[in-house]
């Protein structure tokens, strides 16, 4: 019987394990495809300052005819794995830029948006001509880009990344660090590089009006990143108790799903419009 148990689980375990193969081996074909194809769609976040927009997040969305909605953070990661994320990287930096100027030609207020870029762009040559390139072709003045990086860019070759961070700025461009103590949280690069902004990640936020030990500890990144002149966001804000927190401790601009989830372009202009009469939250 107990054979025949063992038996069963062993074939359940097998084909478990083939199912998530062929999701991955669906995913990385169907990634190869839309890549080529430049199919993906591009959504935005806005951030806030005292009620009012004062910058957006671009962030990539991939609807495949087959698979349905895939979650960047599922095929980021493996973009990364297969050499695809320069592509797509490249790809959402461009788009992100010509959207932005063609709001501003538009009319719409000036406001800046910040690109997510992989640690792996900062392995290759190509990240600074890849920047150029895509103010080139927007017509965008380099201020209205901030390029969102994590931590994990850092944890070798600072010198190698000390060099492209620098062309990166003598562009004119922003540089954020993402998810700010979530993973390695050297504060060596702050001292070294020119740095422009951190966002913390959201474990830090969460419940952070009821959290007393987080709430010290937000607190004390924030009188660091003051001392440093940083701007400091804080992300993935979801409750008003967490809000009311965050803007007493006066942090600089709050992004949630409380203010606003990722919203398509269409959508965005509607926050847009609404800019300078409404109030937000
Ligand atoms: P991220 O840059 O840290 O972006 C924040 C993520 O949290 C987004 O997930 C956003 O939709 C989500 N979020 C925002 N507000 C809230 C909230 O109040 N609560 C919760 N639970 N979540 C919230 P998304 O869009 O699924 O993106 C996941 C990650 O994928 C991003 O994390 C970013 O690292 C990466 N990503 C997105 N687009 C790109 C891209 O074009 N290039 C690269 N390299 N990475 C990208
Ligand atoms: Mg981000
Ligand atoms: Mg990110
Ligand atoms: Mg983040």
């Amino acid at each position: 019987h107990s054979k025949e148990k063992g038996g069963s689980v062993a074939h359940f375990f097998n084909e478990s394990m083939r199912n998530k193969y062929e999701d991955r081996l669906l995913i990385e074909n169907s990634l190869r495809l839309v890549v080529d194809k430049g199919d993906f769609d591009l959504y935005y976040q806005p951030k806030f300052q005292f009620g009012k927009i004062t910058s957006m997040e671009a962030l990539i969305r991939w609807i495949d005819p087959e698979l349905g909605f895939v979650s960047p953070g599922t095929f980021i990661p493996i973009a990364e794995e297969i050499g695809l994320i320069l592509q797509i990287d490249r790809w959402s930096l461009i788009h992100a830029c010509k959207q932005n100027k063609e709001w501003q030609d538009q009319g719409y207020p000036k406001i800046p948006v910040s690109v997510n870029i992989s640690a792996k762009q900062f392995q290759q040559d190509s990240l600074v001509s890849m920047v150029k390139e895509a103010l080139e072709v927007s017509g965008l003045a380099p201020e209205y880009i901030k390029l969102e990086i994590t931590e994990s860019v850092f944890i070798k070759n600072l010198d190698y990344v000390a060099n492209i961070v620098k062309q990166l700025k003598e562009i004119g461009v922003k540089i954020s660090i993402d998810d700010f103590g979530k993973g390695y949280s050297s504060l060596y690069p702050l001292l070294q590089l020119p740095i422009d902004e951190i966002k913390i990640d959201r474990q830090f936020i969460s419940d952070i009006d009821q959290m007393m030990k987080k709430s010290r500890l937000v607190q004390s990144i924030l009188s660091m990143a003051k001392g440093l002149q940083l701007n400091v966001v804080a992300e993935g804000i979801e409750t008003i108790g967490e809000k009311n927190t965050l803007m007493q401790m006066g942090c600089d601009e709050l992004q949630g799903y409380l203010f606003s989830p990722p919203v398509n372009a269409q959508e965005m202009e509607t926050l847009l419009s609404e800019y300078l009469s409404k109030k937000y939250i």
